[in-house]
């Protein structure tokens, strides 16, 4: 992809609801979809496959010959699409697990730096890690094999093995997918025509319609999005846009992120003062939903109502949260944005019924947001160091005091908003860098 572009997910929506054949129709796909996927983490996910996993093919070939694809009488558009879908998954968990173990590496203190070292290598060396994972020798091409002995000498090796194949077992989680609520389709399987699509179903030659709200076409492979209960859907389709450039973008600010409001402006500009009204609508509703939900746990109530408000109270938050990014790189017309690093842990005048995952969940949604919208507009996006940068004087650098949103400095008299000063730290912060 040449920089000048940037990926995007558009979406689209249909005009008016399906039937509800043609919704069960898409349902049966989700859900063999869901089979395959389940099927493919069940029996890819583990060590013992990591060294098929890359870059696919023998999974391919394997999963054509399971059978599981005729026994659910799939087209093999959807069939493929679902296991490399869930390919894709199992390589993330395996990205993840080894950031997970180099966080441990990093923090035990029972290691020496030749131990680190040793650890860092075998982890970067795909052959050396599975090798080790699965207890067989270690076998390394001619290039690597002097830097491996170097590597290796002076350390207890197979307590260091041992180590990272506990390590993994720890870290490397079983995956497993209960949600019916969609599946890819590639450009083999659907055909946009007067103003709406069609979809290939599980019935031989035959197509559903479904009419949309608008007449854009796509070529990539796109993921199908269904609401069975109220007989939507949502087709997510990825796009390449150009960058735009605003040649009058120019000045710099410095952001502060809060709970509260989205947005404070280094010049004390606010943006997202509803947030967390919609916020709170949402933490409520998962609350109060879990507590229902444990309630009558025994019952084995349904959850179909309570996701699809719990998803209605998503969307209208994040349309919030879009408009409002929007809002304000027009306003503010930015060439740079400062931003302090780490989310900040605000003490004061939080309201202690937000529940906390789902703040800091959409936490960074905000801030993926952002970052996305910036790249977009060729804003740059730059963090700056996070440390106390709410208590420090953004006038004298001396330490303040934070009361009901206010900062105060005893040092040289300073009154503010308490965000306003931390945005004005994060332009300092970041202009200082420079
Ligand atoms: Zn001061």
């Amino acid at each position: 992809m040449p920089s000048n572009t940037i990926c995007k997910t558009v979406r689209q929506y249909n005009s008016v609801p399906l039937s509800e054949a043609d919704m069960r129709k898409l349902q049966e796909i989700a859900g063999d979809y869901r089979t395959v996927k389940n099927y493919v983490y069940q029996r890819y996910g583990g060590i013992k496959s990591l060294s098929i996993i890359y870059p696919g093919y023998t999974v391919q070939n394997e999963m054509t010959a399971s059978g599981l694809r005729a026994s659910l009488g799939l087209p093999s558009v959807y069939f493929y699409l679902a296991v490399f879908d869930a390919l894709g998954d199992i390589k993330n968990q395996w990205t993840q697990t080894k950031g997970r173990i180099e966080k441990c590496i990093r923090e035990n203190e029972n290691l020496t730096p030749e131990d680190r070292h040793y650890l860092r290598f075998v982890m970067k060396q795909s052959d050396c890690f599975e090798a080790i994972l699965q207890e067989k020798e270690i076998q390394l091409s001619e290039a690597w094999e002097k830097t491996f002995r170097e590597v290796r000498t002076g350390v207890e090796e197979n307590r260091l093995n041992q180590y990272l194949r506990r390590q993994v077992r720890r870290h490397l989680k079983k995956m497993h997918t209960d949600t019916v609520d969609g599946f890819s389709v590639s450009g083999k399987a659907y055909r946009y025509d007067n103003h709406g699509i069609y979809l290939a179903i599980k019935e031989k030659r035959k197509r559903i319609f479904i009419p949309l709200t608008d007449n854009n076409r796509y070529t990539k492979q796109l993921y199908i999005r269904i609401f069975p209960e109220e007989r939507n859907v949502v087709i997510h389709a990825p796009v390449e846009r150009k960058v735009r450039q605003h040649e009058d973008y120019r000045g710099e600010i410095g952001l502060a992120m809060g709970i509260r409001t989205m947005f404070v402006t280094d010049k004390g500009s606010i943006y997202g003062e509803k947030y967390s009204d919609h916020q709170y609508a949402l933490s409520e509703y998962v609350r109060e939903g879990n507590i229902r939900y444990r309630r009558n746990k025994d019952k084995n109530p349904g959850r179909k109502k309570y996701t699809a408000g719990r998803e209605r109270r998503e969307e209208a938050l994040h349309t919030y949260i879009n408009a409002e990014i929007n809002r304000m790189l027009r306003t503010e017309k930015p060439g740079v944005i400062y931003l302090p690093k780490l989310p900040q842990s605000s003490k004061a005048g939080v309201n202690k019924k937000i529940n906390s995952s789902v703040s800091m969940w959409q936490k960074g949604y905000v801030r993926n947001r952002l970052t996305q919208k910036c790249r977009e507009q060729a804003i740059e996006l730059i963090e700056v160091f996070g440390k106390d940068i709410s208590n420090e004087c953004s006038q004298c650098g001396a330490t303040g005091q934070k009361e009901n949103d206010v900062f105060t400095c005893k040092a040289c008299g300073a009154k503010l908003s308490e965000r306003e000063n931390a945005a004005k730290n994060a332009l300092k912060r970041g202009q200082m860098r420079s």
